[in-house]
């Protein structure tokens, strides 16, 4: 059965994209701007791009140790993607989220489907390109990836985008500002939502309305 985090938990937000569509960079750009919200450092197969540090964009792990975490139930999600694995640790999650901190996990969209089966008040956000071509643009323009691995890339981009009507919010990434603000607006939205609200304000609205408060 699907998990459903107290009121006052943090909130779980999904953010996937088709690989350079801007995901990372608005996720860090958002972090930049928002306070008390955490970003999920997840595990990956992958070797590191130039200028990727261990442990801050990833937890870099070699193929078998990546298999004995699985074999331990270590992973909340997990997905293989471009020929390596993904995976989003349980235990970080669950501290971030029980101190109050909302989170955002950068997955992709089989790694989003876990996560909403798991959690079912997780916040889902697609975010696509304005068009394939700039999605080609940024990838060759990131300057971090071989021409065959940006052609897998595009291969999959059609993929991915198919998805995207699995999640609660659509974000199309052209004007980066635009976008940005777009991002903000639904985690302003959601931290907004009555029970958050109602539980962050339960003294106050006590006081208004007599000890039965509200219901969240
Ligand atoms: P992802 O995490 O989705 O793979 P990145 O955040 O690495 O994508 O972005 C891919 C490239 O596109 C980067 O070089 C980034 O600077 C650039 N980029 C991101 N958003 C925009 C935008 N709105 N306009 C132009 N270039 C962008
Ligand atoms: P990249 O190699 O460009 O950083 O990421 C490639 C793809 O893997 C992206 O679609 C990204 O969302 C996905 N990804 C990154 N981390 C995780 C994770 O922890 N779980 C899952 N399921 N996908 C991930």
């Amino acid at each position: 059965m699907a998990e459903s985090p107290s009121a006052v938990s943090g909130i779980l937000f999904v953010v996937s994209a088709p690989s350079g569509a801007g995901k990372t960079s608005l996720v860090r750009a958002l972090l930049e701007v928002e306070q008390g919200l955490k970003l999920s450092v997840s595990y990956t197969t992958r070797a590191p791009r130039p200028g990727e540090v261990d442990g801050e964009h990833y937890h870099f792990v070699a193929g078998a140790t990546f298999e004995a975490m699985i074999a331990d139930g270590a992973f909340v999600e997990y997905a293989r993607v471009f020929d390596n694995a993904y995976g989003t640790a349980e235990p970080a999650l669950r501290e971030v989220l029980q101190r109050g901190d909302d989170l955002v996990l950068e997955i992709d969209w089989q790694g989003a489907r876990q996560v909403r089966e798991r959690f079912a008040d997780a916040v889902s956000i697609f975010v696509a390109p304005p068009s394939l071509a700039a999605l080609e643009q940024r990838l060759q323009g990131r300057g971090q990836d071989s021409d065959a691995v940006i052609a897998g890339r595009m291969a999959k981009a059609r993929d991915e985008l198919s998805h995207l009507d699995e999640y609660q919010y659509l974000v199309v990434n052209d004007d980066f500002d635009v976008a940005l603000a777009e991002l903000r607006a639904i985690v302003a939205a959601e931290r907004l939502r009555r029970p958050r609200q109602v539980a962050r304000y339960q003294r106050a609205l006590a006081e208004m309305l007599g000890p039965q408060g509200v219901e969240a």
